[in-house]
Order: structure tokens, then C-alpha cells, then sequence
């Protein structure tokens, strides 16, 4: 799929430090605050890859990825946890919440988009300066 990049994150530095490395590295972005924003906006978006924070206000993480993988029309898109908890079973929670994989907070600017690639994300040429 071509669609942007959908992140899912209450962490207004998560959300501006992802989005700044997918722009950066040719990708468009759609970030939302929230789950319920997420699964409201994720038919319309269409995105390629979401990135779904688990700590997250009102419905955690593990619940949202269970409603978006009841939403048949966007069944092939990888969902990929994105949190700091780094507790054993916390991957194999969020994997079978019905995630892809699993990427850890805080940020590493330097294997991000790689780690991403390895899960999903197209290559796509990185921005001119
Ligand atoms: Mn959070």
C-alpha cells in the first residue's frame, strides 16, 4: 500500500521525533493522539504501516490493535507496537493483540526507520535537503 504512515501516540515528543524520521526518509504521516481517533480514521487514511503506541489514554494499545484487526479492509497492514515497556511477554502481549512487531522507546533515530523496514515500511528515498 502507498498510503501514509498512521501513528498512534499521546506523546507529543514521540510523535514529533517519528514523524520527523518517516518525512525525513519519504514518507507521509498521519499522527493522531488517540485510539479512538486511530480506529475512527484508519479506513479513511489508508495507511501502509501503523504505529501504535501501547500507554495510551482512554483504550490501551493492546485494545486498539484488537479493534483495528477486526476492520477486514485494512487486514494486510502491519501494526507495530510501539512502547517503552521492555517486560518479558510484553511482545507476545502486543503480538497477540494482533501486532506485527514491536519497536521500544525511547527512539533511536539510527535504527528506526531500518527496524520499521524490517516489519513492513517501504523503502522510499529520503527528502532533499
Ligand atoms: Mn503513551
Amino acid at each position: 500500500m502507498n498510503g501514509p504512515v498512521l501513528i498512534i501516540e499521546d506523546n507529543p515528543q514521540n510523535r514529533y521525533l517519528a514523524t520527523y524520521l518517516l518525512e525525513h526518509n519519504g514518507h507521509e504521516v498521519v499522527a493522531v493522539a488517540d485510539g479512538d481517533s486511530g480506529i475512527e480514521c484508519v479506513q479513511k487514511v489508508l495507511p501502509c504501516l501503523i504505529l501504535l503506541d501501547i500507554q495510551l489514554p482512554t483504550i490501551d494499545g493492546y485494545a486498539v490493535a484488537r479493534a483495528l484487526r477486526r476492520i477486514e479492509s485494512i487486514a494486510p497492514i502491519p501494526i507495530v507496537a510501539f512502547t517503552s515497556y521492555a517486560m518479558p511477554g510484553d511482545r507476545e502481549k502486543a503480538i497477540a493483540a494482533g501486532c506485527t512487531g514491536y519497536i521500544e522507546k525511547p527512539i533511536d533515530p539510527d535504527t528506526f526507520i531500518a527496524t520499521l523496514e524490517s516489519l513492513g515500511l517501504a523503502k522510499r528515498s529520503p527528502r532533499k535537503p
